[in-house]
């Protein structure tokens, strides 16, 4: 494990809304939503989508012994969830995983409730309980503050999808990362919570969906656009955009020209691809 100051952001999988292989998304990647966030010795995951699978593989080759991490979930759309069941050191006993979800409670539902359910006959042919892992689960309300681990600070925020999702912000050693995704932006103003998250933040991990020109199509849908990360990080004096849940129809092309646009627009912002590692 790493270093007492040591403070990076891996990205396991940069999709949106399906997986999607295949040669056009090589060099992108196809895997829908997760984010590995070290914290010194601490593991901090973002999101269970199909990257997570690729995470849990590293996990078991790399390292001998037990493996810990919190496991936050922006929400529970199947993008943000499948890799779950194929993260293998859930399935190891000794290992041990908290998960997290703020947009249940209020609800009325549970996080071990809902996961439970996507394990069941007939959509997958073993259940949650398998899991020989130590898993505890925790339900709170979008918006809470939380501190997982002493010394690590974890900021929430209500995002504007449909069926609600939660935003992060995580503190570490004076410096902070952001991970906002499944949000739409209002259509004039900015959306005050995701503005007062992201303030003064080294690194944003935002949805850019689709376009501002492609926007007025999808009005609803709960995403948003790189140029909107953009005008939100310069409104709130955030560091480095980094766009995020790529459509799965925007191939390797249409993302190496979104990424120099991107360059010109907010220096140092980059386009998030699957392997990326970046220290704030
Ligand atoms: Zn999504
Ligand atoms: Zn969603």
């Amino acid at each position: 494990m790493g270093g007492a100051g040591e403070f990076w952001v891996k990205l396991w999988g940069v999709r949106g809304t399906v997986p999607c292989p295949g040669p056009s998304t090589r060099r992108f990647g196809g895997n829908t939503a997760c984010v590995e966030i070290r914290c010194g010795p601490h593991r901090l995951v973002f999101d269970a989508g199909t990257g997570l699978r690729v995470l849990g593989n590293a996990m078991a080759a790399s390292e001998g012994g037990r493996h810990d991490a919190h496991l936050f979930l922006t929400h529970t759309h199947l993008d943000h969830v499948l890799g779950l069941p194929f993260f293998k050191p859930a399935y190891q006993p000794g290992n041990c995983f908290e998960l997290w979800a703020g947009h249940l409670r209020r609800a009325g539902r549970s996080l071990q409730e809902v996961l439970c359910r996507l394990m069941e006959s007939p959509y997958f042919p073993v259940p949650l309980d398998i899991m020989h892992a130590c898993i505890a689960f925790h339900d709170f309300d979008a918006g809470d503050v939380l501190e997982p681990i002493p010394g690590v600070r974890v900021q929430t925020a209500a995002l504007r999808h449909p069926g609600g999702a939660t935003g992060y912000r995580v503190d570490y050693g004076g410096r902070s990362i952001c991970y906002v995704t499944d949000t739409e932006h209002p259509e004039h103003g900015h959306d005050p919570a995701v503005l007062a998250l992201i303030e003064g933040a080294q690194i944003v991990i935002y949805d850019a969906t689709y376009t501002d020109a492609e926007m007025v199509r999808f009005r609803g849908w709960g995403h948003s656009t790189w140029e909107e990360g953009v005008r939100l990080c310069e409104a709130a004096g955030a560091g480095r955009l980094v766009t995020f849940h790529h459509d799965p129809e925007r191939d390797d092309t249409e993302l190496d020209l979104i990424d120099a646009l991107l360059g010109d627009r907010f220096p140092g912002s980059l386009v998030g691809r699957e392997g990326m590692v970046l220290e704030p």
